[in-house]
């Protein structure tokens, strides 16, 4: 019975999606008497600029460019002392997220710590060095429960009662996560070949998990076909343009957690691509909105160099995507095919920025080089990010006086294979003082 309502309704967006979004359409919208009930806002494709009705489609039928969610009216938008005042969740920045009207999900994600890290600060010869810690983002432990914070909101308001994902595993946790707590169903599609504790923390929620035969390329191409079969909302996919907006809430909360202020450049692991175009976005709207003032911070994409697509974009000075099959421990970011890489590419150029690509054994040693300086333990795209940017200063391309953020987007504790491995034997020994007591020596003269 709802399914019929839902397939209803999708044809209905259909039918209509050709009208452009004008000014009238605006103003009804803005009329609309149920102030509190949660809106998506109506699409724009990115790159022809046709206009449609809010809906779960992410690609435009006149070029078949991807859609992205209009702005809000800038007369809405809140100053930093209403900002200030809000709980410390994604939606105290709400008015920059795809919607009008109030979320009813996921409503806790959000305002990870921003810590210091002097250590690292020395170690790449600036003159500050902050860790934007997604690693302990609520509720499952990366910075993909932003995205779905937002794209699940997105499918409540269609009237979708399942959502999905093409994951490489972290974005699987938190669909199956959240879709858990709001009591909706989720069919999650990943790789055959995850790590063990990313397969264990989706497979908790009770989602209907399916492991396809392949790499992320190949789950990304059956989901975009079952999206249009099903009447899902693919998180990824058909609600990818409320999906990406939830990733410059990191930038937001960087700029709030400095003071309102900038750093100068800021590292992000690349996968799609998609997170490093929306910090770019996130920090022109912060000033546009005469939040924070200065020069937007120069953005640095990282890469394991066993897929590293744009980063060689970034090298070879190309705009065009040339797909590499992935061969990398770092799996959470091993996309072959980046959707967004052509942004991504423009934002790193445009700002001024950089990319660099590290071995797998790099990236071992950025782990626990992060650990030994801030005691935060991350994954392997954590890993990544932080032997980037060491790869980054040896080249040159941070000066004594700049302020770097790391965004660190996942938690260590989900990619244990490839670490435990790498780790000393600790000593075992029987529950008596007197070998404690050994321990201490030999320590002691080692010294
Ligand atoms: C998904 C992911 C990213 C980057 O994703 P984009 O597709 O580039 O937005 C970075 N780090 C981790 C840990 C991820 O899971
Ligand atoms: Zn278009």
């Amino acid at each position: 019975m709802r399914r019929a309502t839902i397939m209803t309704s999708l044809q209905t967006d259909s039918d209509i999606n050709a009208i452009d979004h004008s000014a009238e359409s605006t103003e009804s919208r803005h009329r609309a008497p149920a102030a509190d009930k949660l809106r998506p806002r109506a699409l724009r494709c990115k790159l022809c600029g046709s206009g449609f009705e809010a809906a779960p489609t992410a690609v435009c039928e006149n070029c078949l460019g991807p859609l992205e969610a209009i702005d809000a009216d800038p007369a809405t938008l809140p100053t930093r002392a209403e900002i200030s005042r809000r709980p410390h969740s994604i939606w105290r920045y709400k008015e920059w997220l795809p919607f009008d009207g109030e979320p009813t999900l996921s409503l806790d994600t959000g305002y990870t710590p921003l810590v210091d890290a002097p250590g690292i600060a020395r170690r790449l010869g600036v003159a500050r060095c902050w860790i934007k810690n997604d690693s302990v983002s609520h509720p499952s432990l990366s910075f993909k429960d932003r995205v779905v914070a937002t794209a699940i909101n997105a499918a409540r308001a269609f009237g979708l009662d399942t959502i999905g994902c093409a994951s490489t595993g972290n974005l699987a946790n938190s669909v199956a996560a959240q879709a858990a707590r709001a009591g909706m169903d989720a069919w999650v599609f990943i790789p055959d070949s995850l790590e063990r504790g990313k397969v264990a923390a989706t497979q908790i929620f009770a989602p209907h998990l399916v492991r396809v035969r392949g790499n992320y390329n190949d789950v990304n191409r059956l989901c975009a076909i079952v999206a249009d079969q099903f009447g899902w909302g693919i998180v990824n996919v058909n609600l990818r343009a409320y999906y990406g907006e939830g990733s410059k809430t990191i930038a937001f909360e960087i700029a709030e957690q400095l003071g309102w202020a900038l750093p100068t450049a800021v590292v992000a692991p690349m996968a799609g691509g998609s997170l490093i175009s929306k910090l770019q976005r996130g920090f022109r709207e912060f000033s546009d909105a005469g939040l924070v003032s200065g020069t937007p911070p120069r953005l640095y994409g990282a890469q394991a160099s066993g897929c590293s697509p744009i980063v060689q974009m970034v090298l070879d000075g190309r705009d065009d995507v040339r797909p590499v099959v992935p061969d990398t421990i770092a799996r959470s970011i091993a996309i072959g095919n980046p959707a967004d890489g052509r942004f991504a590419k423009a934002a790193i150029t445009q700002t001024g920025g950089w990319a660099a690509a590290v071995s797998d054994a790099d990236l071992i040693e950025g782990i626990k080089i992060l650990a030994a300086d801030t005691g935060i333990f991350t994954e392997t795209a954590g890993g990544v990010t932080v032997a980037a940017a060491l790869a980054l200063a040896r080249e040159g391309r941070f000066s004594a006086n700049d302020e770097v953020v790391l965004c660190i987007t996942g938690n260590g504790l989900k990619t244990l294979e490839p670490i435990v491995d790498t780790l000393p034997e600790s000593p075992v020994i029987d529950a008596k003082l007197r070998e404690v007591r050994a321990l201490v020596n030999a320590v002691v003269n080692s010294a």
